[in-house]
């Protein structure tokens, strides 16, 4: 067994502390990583707050891992020790259904194995996150890093990153395209960089006019001001495509209003309540209204070459472990720009 320094919320809304866990040998597929960094994701809080339901505790969060390998087994192709190494949402899916054969294990549909607050395929052995010193994977769920990015930014590309570029992929973002970016936070800001390194024109879309000098320093060319009535009109009918990261509740119908003709929304954001859409706002115009998830592995690849290719890194904030309950309380007040990284040398 490989021990490892880990911190765990040990029950359902109960502060994180110190933990110790012990991860698998490593496997004939399986690789060591020694953690470097781990982002925080909001659906961290979701689940240390049992918000979802089911949550596992004692639970070891974190998701946007990236370290150093330190040990492979024997029939590893892809990886030797000392090459940097991320995971991501995923540790293993089925590998077989049809979802796996697209390569969008996300959807697996016997359901894949989550990197934590899970279990791994054989649906009995725990699967504890990042928020800990080393992690065991199968080199089939584990990423290239490229030494060119900053590898603390580039943690939060394992969620973040990969949540925001693979809908821009999928509906084709090509130079010149009108992106909506609703929300900037977390996901939104690597919206906008992402987006704007593909070449489109993005606008941020903010209850906020203090957003508005940081989006365009990501990548924004245009703020439109979503509390004033007035920004609907103006920017009706623009976007090829609407990415929208808010998980507050907020009207579908006057977002979809700013779609092109046969472009098409995408919610990220999960809001606590359904929120009603009028069939007249799909409909006049031929519009899509869409929803998102992480994306495959070999996407995430893909995302993490576009970033080293692009120089995309997301802005983070260096935090020590101790003071991860802290930093919850303050991505709860929206206090964070724009995603607090866990540094493992502190652990
Ligand atoms: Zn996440
Ligand atoms: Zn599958």
């Amino acid at each position: 067994m490989i021990h490892t320094k880990a911190y765990a919320a040990p029950g359902a809304d109960q502060p994180l502390g110190p933990f110790e866990l012990d991860r698998r040998e490593p496997g004939p597929r399986d690789i060591l990583i020694e953690i470097a960094y781990c982002g925080v994701c909001h659906s961290d809080i979701h689940q240390v707050k049992d918000e979802w339901g089911g949550s596992l505790f004692p639970m070891v969060p974190g998701h946007e891992i990236v370290g150093r390998v330190a040990r492979v087994g024997a029939e590893v192709k892809g990886f030797k020790p000392g090459d940097l190494a991320g995971v991501g949402c995923m540790v293993d899916s089925c590998r077989v259904c049809p979802s796996c054969a697209r390569n969008l294990e996300q959807f697996c549909q016997k359901g894949a194995a989550f990197t934590y607050n899970g279990t791994e395929m054989d649906r009995v052995t725990r699967t504890y996150g990042g928020y800990s010193a080393r992690v065991v994977v199968d080199e089939a769920f584990a990423l290239h890093i490229s030494p060119r990015l900053d590898l603390a930014g580039a943690a939060p590309l394992l969620c973040a990153g990969i949540t925001t570029y693979s809908p821009l992929r999928h509906w084709n973002t090509r130079p010149g395209d009108k992106v909506g970016v609703v929300g900037l936070g977390g996901l939104g800001h690597m919206a906008v960089k992402l987006a704007a390194a593909m070449g489109a024109e993005v606008t941020m879309l903010s209850t906020s006019p203090a957003k508005e000098a940081d989006a365009r320093r990501l990548g924004a060319a245009g703020f439109g001001l979503t509390s004033d009535e007035a920004t609907f009109k103006r920017l009706a009918g623009r976007f090829d495509l609407i990415i929208d990261t808010i998980s507050a509740a907020h009207d579908y119908n006057k977002y979809l209003g700013m779609v092109r003709l046969e472009g098409a929304m995408v919610l990220l954001g999960v809001p606590p309540a359904p929120i009603p859409v009028a069939a007249g706002s799909l409909i006049f115009g031929r519009k899509t209204l869409s929803g998102s998830l992480i994306g495959g592995i070999k996407e995430t690849q893909e995302m993490l070459d576009f970033c080293a290719e692009h120089n995309v890194v997301s802005d983070i904030e260096l935090i020590p472990f101790a003071d991860i309950n802290k930093a919850y309380e303050r991505m709860l007040r929206g206090d964070v720009r724009y995603r607090f990284v866990l540094d493992t040398a502190t652990l």
